[in-house]
């Protein structure tokens, strides 16, 4: 499975530190006139998604035809695999309006229509790729969405709406419910739980990307993997509920392997950086160590039950 890193311009260039990084980058958190190629160093792959859930909280009102043309600009001269996706509507988790959902669903797919239009009358190179954003409030309303998106066609599905939900089964069930119609060639978008990436490696789910390593660093969080752990740093303001890290362990990041203390610095853009840097690294190591896992056993579907596996 393809592991991308949600990022903004704030954000630590992990492209300087590690090769292979994959990026999911939206508009709401660039310049407007920032392109890929402001980037040091090119990443191995890239989703250039809507940002939808940013953008419901952006002063300016982006069209769908706004966020074409913003990454039309962004990818010119770009030879790496990137997908585009197309401006959706999120399902709030506390939307309980079968009505209020479908309505979402409408104008989602409305917009990806208007996108694959878009991209018709567009002469793309062939590293440029499609992404179709499924959206829904439940198992149902996904499969819905998922059918429909499917009609309009798409080089890759992604599946939204699941970031605020904590549930895993809940999680599962509607990405299942995805699978049974566009297969396997699924994102996932703003997955946080390990719990769930070590079943989307096991169900082969293409992709997913996570903003946790920089969100965990910015509250004072520190990762450290093979076992997964998570410690706060002393002058971090939590309870004493959290596991204080009171030494740093061993650690051949590319911070830790300089001076290991860094990450322990509080209160400063840079140091918070230099802390998501470490967590990256550990994320990225347990999900390796996830793939390899998966790669001597066989998965248990759970047939009938809370959750299951698509049968494709
Ligand atoms: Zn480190």
């Amino acid at each position: 499975m393809k592991f991308f890193v949600s990022w903004s311009a704030a954000d630590p260039n992990f492209v300087s530190y590690f090769s292979d990084v994959h990026l999911l980058i939206s508009p709401s958190t660039v310049a407007q006139s920032w392109t890929l190629n402001c980037l040091s160093t090119m990443p191995s792959e890239i989703i250039l998604d809507s940002g939808a859930f940013t953008l419901m909280r952006h002063t300016k009102k982006w069209s769908q035809k706004d966020v074409f043309e913003w990454q039309m600009r962004a990818v010119r001269g770009v030879t790496v695999p990137v997908w585009l996706g197309h401006l959706d509507q999120p399902v709030p988790p506390d939307c309980n309006s079968k009505a209020e959902t479908f309505r979402r669903i409408e104008t989602t797919l409305a917009r990806a229509y208007e996108f694959v239009q878009l991209v018709k009358k567009t002469n793309f190179p062939q590293n440029i790729q499609t992404l179709g954003v499924i959206q829904g409030g439940d198992y149902e309303s996904v499969r819905f969405c998922a059918r429909e998106m499917a009609r309009i066609g798409f080089d890759l599905y992604g599946i939204g709406s699941l970031a605020p939900l904590c549930n895993t089964a809940t999680i599962m069930e509607r990405i299942s419910g995805a699978m049974e119609i566009v297969g396997k060639r699924l994102h996932i978008f703003g997955v946080s739980s390990l719990e769930v990436i070590k079943l989307l490696i096991d169900w082969n789910i293409h992709s997913c990307d996570s903003s946790r390593p920089t969100k965990a660093a910015i509250y004072g969080d520190v990762f450290y993997s093979n076992p997964f752990r998570t410690f706060t740093v002393p002058s971090s303001r939590k309870d004493k509920s959290y596991n204080v890290l009171e030494q740093p362990s061993p650690c051949i990041c590319p911070i830790c392997i300089k001076n290991p203390y860094t990450i322990t610095v509080t209160g400063n853009k840079k140091s918070n950086n230099q802390r998501a840097i470490h967590n990256y690294y550990h994320l990225r190591e347990e999900i390796n160590q996830m793939e390899r896992a998966h790669l001597f056993h066989k998965p248990q579907f759970i047939k009938s039950g809370v959750y299951f596996a698509p049968s494709s």
